[in-house]
């Protein structure tokens, strides 16, 4: 067990880091935030920084020394300089490598007898052409590295657009992946411990605007709650097949056929910031409880539900009416610049009555 006192490193200091920190605080531990930027939204609420490349050998070994153990807030990190890290990094490389590249994680997804989009591997305009032939239309071009919040897309929904997406991804290694005509969106995310203990939280209806994030509300709804089941199966095979330790997040797809997986996180996930006010145990405490074998907390709700919204770009101009809002909680990361995409704060409003 990693007692409070010690030392948790972070690599990565976005809004992830920051309420990872803000939660490790709460337990007595120190957080080290490792990231190249000048200055990032976690430094402010933690105890030590490290300024330099993800790429760099030497100072993720010195990170390394200076803390008792180490996590990551996102999977874009090259996994031959984490593993410097060595049994200090929880959860493992391995959870960051499955989860970094779209292809790798597909496949993973279907060994660990999972559904997802039918899909291929592509790398050449004749690759595309050859899928949309195989997997008909719409599909959807995503390339295997580096994407998020739908950047690195492209939706081909005629003919006419193979080359137009195969240019919008950069012509790029990628997947392309099938349209799924589905009823709604919702996630699994799950905490579990090295020996095999694990908890799932109430399971979140998300709803995307241009594949951000933009609100997910607990309890989910009719459509999805029966499909929960299954789902959550799927994600604790996921998750003991990677030997995962502390948050997972399954992304779902609800479809006629039952769900179908979207994508994996091996972290705690934008879906789960409700739980910080409408779980007992927020997914940023129990991903630290986790990673530091303290015992698992509860994860039932702390009232009858919760909606979070995300505050996206400007959306953050209007805080001054939304902390007057007695019924909200709000959060904002004091990431400085509003741009257009960028996440910029979030707020939960946990139902009562
Ligand atoms: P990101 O890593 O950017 O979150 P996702 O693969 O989760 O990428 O895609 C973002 C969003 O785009 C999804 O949440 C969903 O709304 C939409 N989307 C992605 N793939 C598909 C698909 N195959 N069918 C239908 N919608 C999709
Ligand atoms: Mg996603």
């Amino acid at each position: 067990m990693i007692e409070p006192g010690a030392t948790i490193g972070i690599i990565g200091g976005g809004q992830l880091g920051r309420m990872l920190s803000i939660a490790a605080a709460r337990l007595g531990y120190k957080t080290h935030i490792y990231d190249p930027h000048e200055a990032s939204c976690a430094d402010d609420v933690a105890a030590y920084r490290t300024r330099a490349a993800f790429e760099s050998v030497e100072a993720i070994r010195r990170f390394g020394e200076s803390v008792d153990v180490a996590t990551y807030e996102f999977e874009n990190l090259p996994s031959q300089a984490l593993q410097a890290l060595g049994e200090k990094l929880r959860p493992g490389v391995r959870s960051l490598e499955i989860a970094q590249d779209r292809a790798t994680e597909k496949q993973f997804i279907e060994q660990c007898q999972a559904r997802v989009a039918p899909w291929r591997a592509v790398s050449s305009l004749e690759d595309v052409e050859a899928a949309v032939a195989e997997l008909g239309l719409p599909l959807v071009l995503k390339t295997r590295r580096y994407g998020y919040d739908g950047k690195g897309q492209a939706w081909i929904r005629s003919e006419d657009e193979i080359g137009s997406g195969w240019k919008a991804i950069g012509e790029e290694p990628a997947v392309a992946e099938r349209g799924v005509a589905f009823a709604a969106e919702f996630s699994v995310i799950l905490a579990r411990w090295a020996d095999g203990r694990h908890a799932f939280w109430h399971s979140p209806e998300n709803a995307h605007v241009e594949g951000i994030l933009r609100r997910s509300t607990v309890p989910c709804s009719h459509v999805v709650g029966p499909q929960v089941g299954d789902a959550r199966k799927a994600a604790l095979r996921i998750a003991e097949t990677l030997g995962h330790v502390g948050v997972l997040t399954v992304e779902f797809f609800a479809s006629r056929e039952g769900p179908v997986v979207n994508e994996i996180a091996p972290r705690v996930h934008n879906s789960g910031h409700w739980t910080i006010e409408g779980a007992v145990t927020s997914q940023f405490e129990q991903h630290i409880r986790a990673i530091c074998d303290l015992p698992p907390g509860s994860t039932e709700l702390s009232a009858r539900g919760a909606v979070m919204n995300n505050l996206i770009g400007p959306d953050i101009e209007s805080w001054v009416q939304l902390v007057a809002d007695p019924s909200l909680h709000v959060h904002i990361y004091g990431k400085g610049e509003a741009r257009p995409d960028r996440k910029m704060g979030h707020t939960t409003r946990v139902t009562r009555a």
